[in-house]
């Protein structure tokens, strides 16, 4: 707009001045030029003219004064509009500009009142700016801060575990771990792992949306946790159950405990929440498939099974009817809140597992139904009689249990007296006033003596007596008592110790650990147990003998099978305990667990089996 008024006030206005008035101007020039030259003429012929030619002189003067009255009128006139046009273009001109100058005023004047517009808008943002400013630098000294924080934090290994502990409410823990791939012990691949609603899953990256999470292990409860150090990486840990496995790795080694951690206590707090009474019907019904499946499919369930022994259809230390829990090592059925108990003694007093939940191998399944409530209670309350201490009941408080419960299987104060080593033998002798040393021997030799014939109750009294599941006999070879359990074969003399921390791999003073003996004599069973709780098969004894080569000489076909099966599955595993890996070899597995169940069910069948095929071998 300030360019088309300029243009306009400005150059139209003067090229109309040099068109039209100079034009003007100009012509009026030649008209005065010309009259002056007429004028000049007459005023020449005039001077030139004789006296004596009166006529002609008195037409020159006429023609004279005629032209002179001309020159004045057309000089006048010419003087007339040159000032004319001084003053009158002097005006146009100012004019002009003034013209200019209003285009200009009206050009600044809208811009400012348009600026004018803006102008609360702008003090409000400085304003705002104001605060802006003052933020960034309260910001700036924050980070500063919590760098400097950082800095000082000089442990390198508590790095994450502030992140970890930071989780958004309903997921135990989150973060990136490294996993193992199922199929490559060399492969490991980094995922982000979740612990939510009692499954432990995981997902590529952090921002994809939860729905492409992919459960690990689907049900915590049926999980364990332990740390592993004898692999190359740092840092690991396995995520196990029945079916599946897992080798996870962390950062550091506080992320590891923090990891395995949070996972254990996801897997107590899962049990928790089905402790609930409201609960615990609906658990054992939505788990009852999964026990199925570890469950011989003819058989009857394994809640069913120890229920039937008599005296286990109650709560071992309250009495409370309908138990769902049992104590593994100690062999009795609990009630919800006992078993809770029992966990907060620890897994060297009790091992408690759902007769629901859990899954549960037959060999355990046997021991469990060798012992029971009633054989436990003859050896835990024998003595209470003596104490005056009143058993609790079903409606005694959780405290009042608690006591109990402590009183019974951690002080032990209601423990009669020890069989004596002689009873163990024939089951005449009375327990002897002994000193506190040669009691404890004797209470070791009792355990071992018990575990060489298989008699759980007497094994069951001699721990409870504080025996040594691990004492070697210095007149029988150094052997333990896991190993005088395997010669004899009895798988629950075997499953009993193992349960309670015999040493899988001891070897006694011939080189020879429980897995050797047990294929000398032949025993497929207990060979299967061994192998399954970790046996090294490997191990030669002093004549540089296997159990392998054992079983060989011995033409024992099972046994031969069941180490080769285990050799095989162990070199694709590339070391590692082959028993842990199982979901993605079901084959393996289902030929191990026949075994295995075989051993346990119907031992006839497998003594049949290597009465057939003796000799057959090689
Ligand atoms: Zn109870």
């Amino acid at each position: 707009m300030l360019l088309d008024q300029t243009d306009r006030a400005i150059k139209t206005q003067l090229q109309n001045i040099i068109t039209q008035d100079i034009w003007r101007l100009r012509e009026m020039k030649k008209d005065f030029e010309r009259i002056s030259e007429d004028l000049e003429s007459a005023v020449f012929k005039n001077g030139q003219v004789s006296r004596h030619r009166i006529q002609e002189a008195e037409e020159c003067s006429h023609i004279l004064v005629a032209t002179l009255k001309c020159f004045r009128h057309i000089a006048l006139d010419y003087i007339l509009q040159l000032n004319s046009f001084a003053i009158d273009g002097k005006f146009k001109i100012i004019n002009t500009m003034l013209s200019y100058l209003n285009a200009e005023n009206t050009f600044f004047h809208q811009g400012y009142d348009l600026i004018t517009d803006l102008d609360p808008l702008m003090k409000n943002m400085s304003v705002q700016m104001d605060q802006i400013a003052t933020n960034l630098i309260v910001q700036q000294k924050d980070m500063e801060r919590k760098q400097m924080t950082t800095q000082q934090q000089e442990n390198v290994a508590n790095i994450g575990t502030e992140f970890l502990s930071k989780a958004p409410p309903g997921i135990a823990i989150e973060g990136y771990l490294f996993k193992r791939a199922a199929r490559s012990s060399k492969t490991w691949n980094r995922s982000w792992f979740t612990i939510q609603n009692n499954q432990l899953v995981y997902q590529k990256h952090w921002k994809v949306s939860q729905e492409e999470a992919v459960p690990l292990m689907e049900d915590l409860r049926l999980c364990s946790v332990r740390p592993l150090d004898d692999l190359e990486r740092r840092f690991c840990f396995e995520v196990f159950s029945v079916r599946t496995s897992c080798v996870l790795q962390a950062d550091t080694e506080s992320m590891r405990e923090a990891w395995i951690r949070a996972i254990e206590s996801s897997i107590h707090s899962a049990y928790r929440v089905s402790q609930d009474p409201d609960n615990d019907s609906q658990c054992s019904k939505v788990s009852a498939p999964s026990v199925g499946r570890e469950c011989p499919p003819e058989g009857p369930s394994v809640l069913q099974q120890v229920l039937r022994l008599p005296g286990n259809e109650r709560c071992c230390d309250c009495g409370r009817a309908d138990p769902r829990w049992a104590s593994i090592n100690l062999g009795i059925t609990l009630c919800i809140e006992c078993s809770g108990i029992h966990r907060g003694l620890g897994v060297h007093h009790s091992k408690v597992r759902s007769l629901t939940l859990d899954s549960w191998e037959p060999e355990l399944l046997k021991l469990f139904c060798a012992l029971g409530n009633v054989a436990n209670n003859h050896i835990y309350e024998a003595g209470r009689d003596v104490t005056g201490v009143n058993k609790v009941t079903a409606e005694s408080s959780r405290q009042q249990k608690e006591q109990w419960i402590k009183a019974k299987y951690v002080e032990k104060r209601f423990l009669k007296e020890l069989p004596s080593p002689a009873s163990c033998t024939d089951g005449t002798g009375t327990f002897t006033d002994q000193s506190e040393r040669s009691l404890t021997v004797s209470q070791d030799l009792c355990l071992f003596r018990a575990a060489s014939v298989g008699d759980l109750p007497v094994m069951c009294a001699a721990l409870a007596h504080g025996a040594n599941v691990n004492w070697t006999n210095s007149e029988d070879m150094r052997r333990t008592p896991l190993i005088a359990a395997a010669e004899v074969g009895s798988l629950t003399a075997c499953e009993f110790l193992l349960q309670n921390g015999a040493n899988v791999n001891y070897r006694d003073a011939r080189g020879q650990g429980a897995i050797h003996i047990a294929t000398r004599a032949g025993h497929t069973g207990p060979v299967c147990l061994l192998l399954k709780r970790g046996a090294n098969q490997y191990a030669a004894d002093e004549t540089g003998q296997d159990p392998l080569s054992i079983a060989v000489a011995t033409a024992n076909a099972d046994i031969v099978t069941l180490l080769r099966l285990a050799r095989m599955n162990e070199e694709m595993r590339e070391g590692e305990p082959f028993f842990w890996h199982t979901g993605d070899d079901e084959t393996f597995q289902d030929i191990f667990r026949d075994f295995s169940r075989m051993a346990s069910d119907d031992p006839e069948k497998l003594a049949r089996r290597r009465f057939e095929c003796s000799g057959a071998e090689k």
